[in-house]
């Protein structure tokens, strides 16, 4: 369980993540909802030192990652040496810390 909803066109296929009100690529309005499904296999990252999301600490890794059906996400990596191409199991954990609360958001961990 992931915690994401990515939206497919019905038009052409591609699946956005966040959902757009049109299709990037063909303009068209619906979408069937679906998400992200087997491994997340880690397209592009890159390593925070200061905290755009508030986070609270330094040198997070944030990843890009695209799942075996398709859907791309962005997410924490918790990896101490990521590499490019690396399988990540996702999860939906506290990512960060909003008004002493933790938010919650997309974690990947390297897969043994
Ligand atoms: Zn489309």
């Amino acid at each position: 369980m992931t915690g994401i909803t990515a939206y497919k066109c019905n038009k052409c296929g591609l699946v956005m993540y966040p959902k757009h009100f049109r299709c990037l690529k063909c303009k068209g309005r619906e979408f069937e909802e679906i998400e992200p499904a087997g491994d997340a296999k880690l397209l592009t990252y890159t390593v925070v030192d200061q905290l755009p999301w508030g986070m609270d600490e330094r040198g997070r890794v944030l990843g890009i990652v695209e799942f075996a059906n398709g859907v791309k996400a962005t997410g924490l990596v918790k990896a101490d040496d990521p590499k490019l191409g690396m399988k990540l199991k996702a999860e939906w954990g506290p990512v960060r810390v909003v008004g002493g609360e933790p938010a919650y958001g997309l974690t990947l961990i390297p897969k043994k």
